[in-house]
């Protein structure tokens, strides 16, 4: 009986050290936010999602180059003379339609190489970090205004005119007389 007592009352005391905690944090502001409805204000230069600005970017391949993870995929095609592509608001000229530039956020390793390359700050991270999806794919993100088709359409022209422009100077190069090797100097 005496046993039972005592049990009893060490399991009262225990409970009472255990709700200390308890009463003490009911008394302390929360550490915790209710997301979503809340967020963290993340720190400046945070490293989530990447942005691509297309207006401003004129296609230099810079950053598809210094990424480690080949994560940038980009498809130029040349303006001709005549057509004015304009400029990016750093004042670059715009020389080239810039019919893809994806990346795949899944193979990205958040380095910020790519953004300290670019010339016109036109690629950035972002405070963006819910990028939760379904499907792989839907992890590739796709940044060219072009249309799919008009893009495949415009890089097939683009290919079959350097491939005549090649032809033709293979044909220039075959038809130009060729020079006779110099005399050797006679030896006395
Ligand atoms: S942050 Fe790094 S890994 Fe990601 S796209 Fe840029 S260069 Fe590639
Ligand atoms: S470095 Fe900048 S301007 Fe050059 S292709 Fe990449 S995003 Fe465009």
């Amino acid at each position: 009986m005496r046993q039972y007592f005592f049990d009893v009352w060490r399991g009262v005391i225990t409970v009472l050290i255990g709700m200390r905690e308890t009463w003490n944090h009911l008394f302390r502001p929360p550490t915790t936010l209710q997301y979503p409805h809340v967020r963290f204000n993340l720190p400046a230069g945070t490293r989530q999602q990447l942005f691509m600005n297309f207006d401003d970017c004129i296609g230099c391949y810079k950053c598809a180059r210094i990424c480690p993870v080949n994560c940038i995929y980009i498809d130029t095609v040349k303006a001709k003379p005549t057509e004015d592509l304009g400029k990016a608001s750093t004042g670059n000229p715009i020389r080239q339609h810039l019919v893809r530039f994806d990346i795949d956020m899944f193979k990205c390793c958040y380095c910020d190489d790519c953004t300290t390359v670019c010339p016109t700050e036109c690629l950035y991270m972002t405070d963006k970090f819910e990028a939760s999806v379904y499907e792989r794919s839907n992890g590739i993100y796709h940044f060219s205004k072009y249309e799919p088709a008009l893009a495949m359409k415009m890089l097939a022209e683009q290919a079959a005119e350097e491939a005549a422009a090649a032809v033709a100077k293979a044909a220039k190069a075959a038809a130009a007389p060729k020079k006779e090797p110099a005399a050797a100097p006679a030896h006395h």
